[in-house]
C-alpha cells in the first residue's frame, strides 16, 4: 500500500491493527453455510440534511405502517424458507430509524421476525436506534425484551447549534437522557456515531463533543467523515446557515481516535465512502467484546447477506468464485409494496444462482 497508493505509515499502521482485529473477530463466521439478514425500515422522525439513505418521514407513513410490515413480512418469510438449512450468524435492522416505528409496530416486527427465522445460532441482534428523538422507554424495553444485544443511539455532534443547522430534531439534553435511560435498562452495548466536519465546526467543537460521549461511556463509537456529496445537499441549505466552512481535517480525526483509545475502544472496521471529503476514512471503534460483526460482514463481502425491505440490497456470496453480485429492492416504499412479488422473484433467481 505505501509503494502503490501512497499510503502513509499511519494509514498503514490503522489498516494492520483493523485487519487483525477484523481476522479475529471473523474467526468463527461459515463463509459457506452462514448467512446474515438485514432489515430495512426506511423511516425517520425526520430528514437529516446529509442523508443520503433510504428514508421518508414517518408521519408519511404512520397510518399505512402495517401495508409496509406485511409486505416486509411476506419478504421475511420468502427469505428465511429460502435460506433454510444455513445458520444464521448476525441480524440487523437498520434504515432509516426503526425506533420511529411505534412501539407496536416495533413489537409486531421483531416477533414476527423471531417467529420466521430461527435465532438459535444468533451472535448478535443489533438495531439501529439512531435519532434519539426516535427513542421512548417503551420501544427500548420492547427490544430489550426481544433479545436485541446491541444498539446504536447516534448524536452526530454534542454542539447544539450543529444540531439545528442539520435538522436532527433533538437536543444534546435527549441524547444523554436517552443513553442512560438505555443503559438503566440494561443495554450493556450502545454505539454512538458521530460525524466530523459538520458545517461551522472546529477542532473546539470536536474536543467538546467528544468530552461529553467519553463521561457519557458509550462501549463504541464510529466517527464518519461527511462526505462531499452531502455537503453538497447541505449547501442547498446556506441560506439557512450562512457562510459556515465544512472543514474536517486529520487532527480532528486523530483527536477522535485518542478519545476512542482513552476510552478503552479499539478500531475494528473502517471504510471509505465515494466522494468523502478529504483523504479520511470512517471508523468503527469497539472496547472489548463490543464490536459489530455485521458492519465488518457489510464492509468485507466474504458472507451473504439476505436484505428485506425498501432500499435494501441483498449480497450474494459465491465463495468458490470469490467474488459477489447484489440484488436490490426499489427504494419507493410505494412501489416496494405494489412489487414485492417482483423482489421476491428476483432475490429467488439470485439465490438460486449461488447454489448452482
Ligand atoms: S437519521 Fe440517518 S437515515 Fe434518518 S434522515 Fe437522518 S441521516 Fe437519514
Amino acid at each position: 500500500m505505501k509503494h502503490t497508493y501512497l499510503t502513509s505509515d499511519q494509514k498503514v499502521d490503522l489498516i494492520l491493527e483493523v485487519a487483525k482485529k477484523e481476522l479475529d473477530l471473523l474467526s468463527d463466521i461459515d463463509y459457506e453455510n452462514g448467512y446474515s439478514l438485514y432489515i430495512g425500515i426506511p423511516f425517520c422522525p425526520t430528514t437529516c440534511l446529509y442523508c443520503s439513505f433510504t428514508s421518508f418521514p414517518i408521519s408519511q407513513w404512520e397510518k399505512r405502517m402495517n401495508d409496509y410490515l406485511e409486505a416486509l413480512f411476506k419478504e421475511m418469510e420468502f427469505t428465511a424458507r429460502r435460506m433454510a438449512g444455513k445458520t444464521l450468524d448476525t441480524v440487523y435492522i437498520g434504515g432509516g430509524t426503526p425506533t420511529s416505528l411505534s412501539a407496536e409496530h416495533l413489537e409486531k416486527l421483531i416477533l414476527r421476525l423471531k417467529n420466521t427465522f430461527d435465532f438459535t445460532t444468533v451472535k448478535e441482534f443489533t438495531v439501529e436506534a439512531g435519532r434519539p428523538d426516535s427513542i421512548t422507554q417503551e420501544k427500548l424495553e420492547v427490544l430489550k425484551k426481544y433479545g436485541v444485544t446491541r444498539i446504536s443511539i447516534n448524536p452526530q455532534t454534542m454542539k447544539e447549534e450543529t444540531l439545528k443547522i442539520i435538522g436532527r430534531r433533538h437536543t444534546v439534553e435527549m441524547v444523554k437522557d436517552r443513553f442512560l435511560l438505555a443503559r438503566s435498562l440494561g443495554f450493556d452495548n450502545i454505539n454512538m456515531d458521530l460525524i466530523i466536519g459538520l458545517p461551522g465546526e472546529d477542532m473546539e467543537d470536536v474536543r467538546r463533543t467528544m468530552e461529553e460521549i467519553k463521561s457519557l461511556g458509550p462501549d463504541g463509537i464510529t466517527v464518519h467523515t461527511l462526505a462531499i456529496k452531502r455537503a453538497a445537499r447541505l449547501n442547498m441549505y446556506k441560506e439557512q446557515y450562512g457562510d459556515l466552512k465544512i472543514t474536517g481535517t486529520q487532527e480532528m480525526v486523530d483527536l477522535t481516535a485518542a478519545y476512542a483509545h482513552s476510552m478503552g475502544q479499539e478500531p475494528y472496521y473502517l471504510y471509505r465512502q465515494k466522494n468523502m471529503a478529504g483523504n479520511f476514512e470512517n471508523v468503527g471503534y469497539s472496547a472489548p467484546g463490543k464490536a459489530c460483526i455485521y458492519n465488518i460482514l457489510i464492509m468485507e463481502e466474504k458472507q451473504t447477506i439476505a436484505a428485506c425491505g425498501a432500499g435494501t440490497t441483498t449480497k450474494v456470496v459465491f465463495p468458490s468464485e470469490n467474488r459477489l453480485e447484489r440484488v436490490e429492492n426499489v427504494k419507493d416504499v410505494e412501489q416496494y409494496i405494489a412489487r414485492i412479488d417482483e423482489m421476491i422473484k428476483r432475490k429467488e433467481k439470485m439465490l438460486a444462482k449461488s447454489e448452482m
